[in-house]
């Protein structure tokens, strides 16, 4: 595959923000049907329109080039792209040589049996897998098509691999809110960090957001109820603020992206399967990278794009004026930019 392309200094948006973080999502398929992610009869894009393995593998080390020490691959479900593997194997020469810090991925944990130990031999330290329930029938409810035992399942492969799982969980009113305090304790009995997410307003499903929406800050106060949570101040420029649970002794994370509380230390930017270039999750603006890319076999027209578009950083997000206005923050599905 291609090599990295040229070298040229950090990329430093507007507002002084240097961008090290590169979020993919290598494809907009996804063997799951969230219900707050994907609507069950999706259409999904073309196979034309997204780009190949070799594309992906050209743009990700442009980026890294760039700066990028942290690539997260996400979707979609990232380990149903066919070929992930090669893309994986591929990308983790970055690692050996020491232009990334991190190969990680953001995965529903269907595939995991089957690719774990594989994932580990590439590289790959740490991954993201989404569970919002314990309970086999509400994870019918909440995921339609998935299994949750194929889940838990892969879990268990990726611990066993010597992979570091963190999970994330979208905390949901009157589905799985009853649930998160042995949600937690699951966890943190494995060793594992979890992450509570809010219901982002992306894309239209036909179901108002605010049925599915419980404010973290809710949630936390409830927590207390049953848990002392100490703050840790370690913030890794993400959106997470976490706590130390001192009664298991593991991490909390909270994503509160509806509170508008991470934007200053934003360090990142997506790129969807098409090559589209969201430098804000929370805004409609892109940057079509494909067309750069596929223009041109160097990578001089591709490093213009990215440095038009890192110069274009938004400062943060719209969602709460949005949400004020009773319509959804951003038309897309967050399957197109994996979250
Ligand atoms: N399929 C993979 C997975 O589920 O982990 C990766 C892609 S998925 C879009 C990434 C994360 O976004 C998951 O943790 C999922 O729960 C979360 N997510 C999807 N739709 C969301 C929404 N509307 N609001 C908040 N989180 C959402
Ligand atoms: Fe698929 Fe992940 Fe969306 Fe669920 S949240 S439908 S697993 S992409």
């Amino acid at each position: 595959m291609a090599g990295p392309g040229p070298v040229s200094k950090s990329m430093i948006d507007p507002f002084g923000r240097a961008i090290s973080y590169l979020r993919v999502s290598v494809t907009d398929r996804c063997d799951f049907r969230c219900f707050y992610c994907m609507s069950e009869n999706m259409t999904f894009l073309p196979k034309a329109d997204i780009l190949t393995l070799e594309e992906l593998d050209r743009l990700c080390s442009a980026f890294v080039a760039k700066g990028v020490r942290k690539l997260r691959l996400t979707g979609g479900e990232p380990l149903v792209r066919r070929g992930i593997m090669s893309l994986i194997g591929s990308l983790s020469r970055h690692l050996k040589n020491g232009a990334l810090d991190e190969l990680t991925l953001t995965t529903n944990g269907s595939q995991l049996a089957k690719y774990a130990g594989e994932l580990h031999d590439h590289g790959v330290r740490r991954i993201n897998v989404s569970l919002d329930t314990l309970d086999p029938e509400r994870f019918h409810a909440i995921t339609r098509w998935g299994d949750f035992d194929k889940v838990t399942a892969g879990i268990e492969a990726a611990r066993a691999a010597g992979l570091a799982v963190k999970i994330n969980a979208v905390a949901l009113k009157d589905l799985n809110e009853d649930e998160l305090p042995d949600l937690i304790r699951w966890a943190h009995d494995k060793g594992m960090d979890l992450t509570l997410i809010e219901v982002m307003p992306l894309g239209e499903m036909g179901e108002s957001r605010l049925d599915q929406y419980v404010p973290l800050s809710l949630v936390r106060a409830r927590l207390a109820q049953h848990f002392t949570m100490e703050d840790v101040a370690d913030r890794t420029g993400g959106p997470a603020r976490y706590v130390r649970i001192r009664e298991t002794g593991g991490r909390l994370g909270f994503i509160t992206p509806m509170t508008h509380n991470f934007c200053e230390s934003c360090n990142r930017v997506r790129i969807t399967c098409t090559g589209t270039l969201y430098t804000c999750l929370g805004h409609e603006d892109s940057v079509d990278l494909r067309a750069p890319l596929r223009a041109s076999a160097s990578d001089d027209l591709l490093a213009a794009a990215i440095d038009r578009a890192i110069g274009a950083k938004p400062k943060g997000h719209d969602f709460i004026i949005d949400r004020r206005h009773n319509r959804p923050g951003v038309g897309r599905h967050m399957n197109v930019t994996g979250g």
